[in-house]
């Protein structure tokens, strides 16, 4: 591949530029746990600087037909297309991911969301009729934004997509964990030839983060992140009476109905937990099975997780790379911990044997016997870890699922799709996949309760980049 992005600059006004700020952050890579370069850190100067360009922007590009932005979609998806083998050894080389699924999923989601939202776009109708009353959707101005590492291609791509078919300038801060892949999508946007201003990158962590979440100039604020930092946003945010879009954690049930095939059940279950070694905000990590069927589905899963193989992400047989850094290799390791301390019983998995300086690989780890309050069925973990839950009746699986500050995901598996809709529409969650089915590029992406609020995706995604104003007519 070529050398990875350069992570000296920010991208301001369509030009690399130094950053104001002295300050650097080691970027360590999860395999060797060794520090391979420096990110240069903006504060609030970055920040003022960004959301100037994107200010003085704004106008002309707000004024542009939905024609010219479909025109830029293709330019951008043009360019995405030039870029998805560096894209892939970016994101591999940030968070540890493996390359395969790098490829074929980390790098193609945000591929697929440029396409999906210029279609999106074609069918939007910026005007509506009630009654008398003309309806306008206009852009909302200038978009801030703030993404996590995990998917870095699927969060950056969710919020810069809808605001570019909006018509809105936007500065983007992504995870000081993932730097490189923002840093190539924002060449990626330069070779699209975007209108200077438009897209701005500036590198940073929290305090870049709260600069732009308190800045008067920006008029929505979209994070995806931890509920700690979501919450810290909206709170930056407040003062300035700003619209804030939050997409924070999850603890999603997955509940196997009493008619499913049971091994079906559990593979699908350990397959969509491990796929980005257990860093998907959605991932089903509580596994709520029939009491009858218990013995079956815990042979199930340890078969599966036995089969994937944890090793080094850059190699092609790699299911399960290292988690992305230290503080997630400790702070996994602690939930295990905890686990065995409150008494659940460990399927398969445990403790890692080993101490970070020899990367940030975590035992995929199954958990059983586990009561609805123990700390592990509650907690957001971030990594691989699933916890099993059983019930005796279905009206208590769904109760479980529900015992939960979290509403993102939910799945349900079963042989009579009748009753997996009815227990479908009693989960509170902003997504639930029945069986195998995966989420679409189009459809509401979101949580309820601390999950977030706000939608990405398609339409939904699109309306929160967009104002609405009634124009009576007398
Ligand atoms: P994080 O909260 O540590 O960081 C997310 C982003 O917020 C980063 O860019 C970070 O620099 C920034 N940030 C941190 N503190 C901030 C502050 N006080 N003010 C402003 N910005 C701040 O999260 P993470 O570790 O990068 O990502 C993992 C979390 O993201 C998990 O909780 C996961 O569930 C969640 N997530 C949610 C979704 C979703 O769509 N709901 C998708 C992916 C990840």
């Amino acid at each position: 591949m070529k050398q990875l992005p350069s992570l000296d600059k920010h991208y301001i006004n369509g030009q690399w530029v130094s950053s104001k700020s002295p300050a650097t952050f080691d970027v360590v890579s999860p395999v060797t746990a060794k520090v391979v370069d420096q990110l240069s850190m903006g504060d609030s100067a970055d920040i003022d600087s960004a959301v100037d360009a994107a200010k003085q922007a704004f106008p002309l590009f707000a004024a542009t037909s939905q024609e010219q932005r479909v025109a830029l979609f293709d330019r951008l998806i043009a360019a995405y297309e030039d870029s998805l083998d560096d894209m892939a050894q970016a994101i591999t080389t940030e968070m540890g991911a493996p390359i395969t699924m790098s490829q074929q999923k980390q790098t193609m989601v945000g591929l697929g969301l440029l396409k999906s939202m210029r279609q999106t776009l074609i069918d939007f109708s910026p005007t509506e009729k009630i009654g008398d009353v003309l309806v306008q959707k206009q852009p909302i101005g200038v978009a801030g934004m703030i993404t996590p590492w995990n998917w870095p291609m699927n969060q950056v791509v969710c919020k810069v997509s809808a605001a570019l078919a909006a018509g809105c300038s936007m500065v983007l801060k992504p995870s000081e964990y993932a730097p490189y892949s923002a840093a190539l999508f924002a060449d990626i946007v330069d070779r699209a030839e975007l209108p200077p201003g438009v897209f701005n990158l500036v590198h940073g962590g929290a305090r870049a983060g709260e600069a732009l979440a308190s800045h008067v100039d920006v008029d929505v604020i979209s994070i995806t992140g931890s509920v700690r930092a979501g919450v810290a946003v909206a709170q930056a945010a407040a003062p300035t009476v700003k619209r804030v879009t939050q997409e924070l954690g999850g603890k999603s049930p997955f509940i196997v109905l009493s008619d499913a095939d049971l091994s079906a059940a559990a593979n699908s279950c350990v397959a969509r937990l491990m796929l980005n070694t257990g860093q998907s905000c959605n991932a089903p990590t509580r596994l709520i099975v029939p009491e009858q069927h218990k013995a079956e589905i815990l042979a199930a899963i340890k078969t599966a997780i036995s089969n994937f193989k944890v090793g080094d992400p850059f190699e092609d047989s790699t299911d399960i790379g290292p988690v992305v850094n230290k503080l997630q290799f400790d702070r996994v390791n602690a939930y295990i911990q905890t686990g065995i301390d409150e008494g659940a019983k460990v399927l398969c998995g445990g403790v890692s044997d080993h101490d970070a300086s020899r990367g940030f690989f975590v035992k995929p780890t199954c958990f059983y016997d586990v009561d609805e309050g123990m700390t592990v069925a509650q907690e957001e973990i971030f990594g691989p870890v699933l916890v099993v839950l059983s019930y005796s009746d279905i009206e208590q699986a769904i109760q479980i699922a529900n015992a939960s500050n979290f509403g993102l995901s939910a799945y349900v598996y079963g042989h009579n799709i009748n009753d997996s809709m009815q227990v479908a529409t009693k989960l509170q969650a902003g997504m639930v996949h029945v069986n195998d089915a995966i989420a679409t590029m189009d459809a509401p992406f979101g949580g309820f309760k601390q999950s977030g609020n706000g939608r990405e995706r398609g339409v939904f995604g699109l309306e929160e980049y967009l104002e609405a104003k009634s124009i009576y007519v007398g």
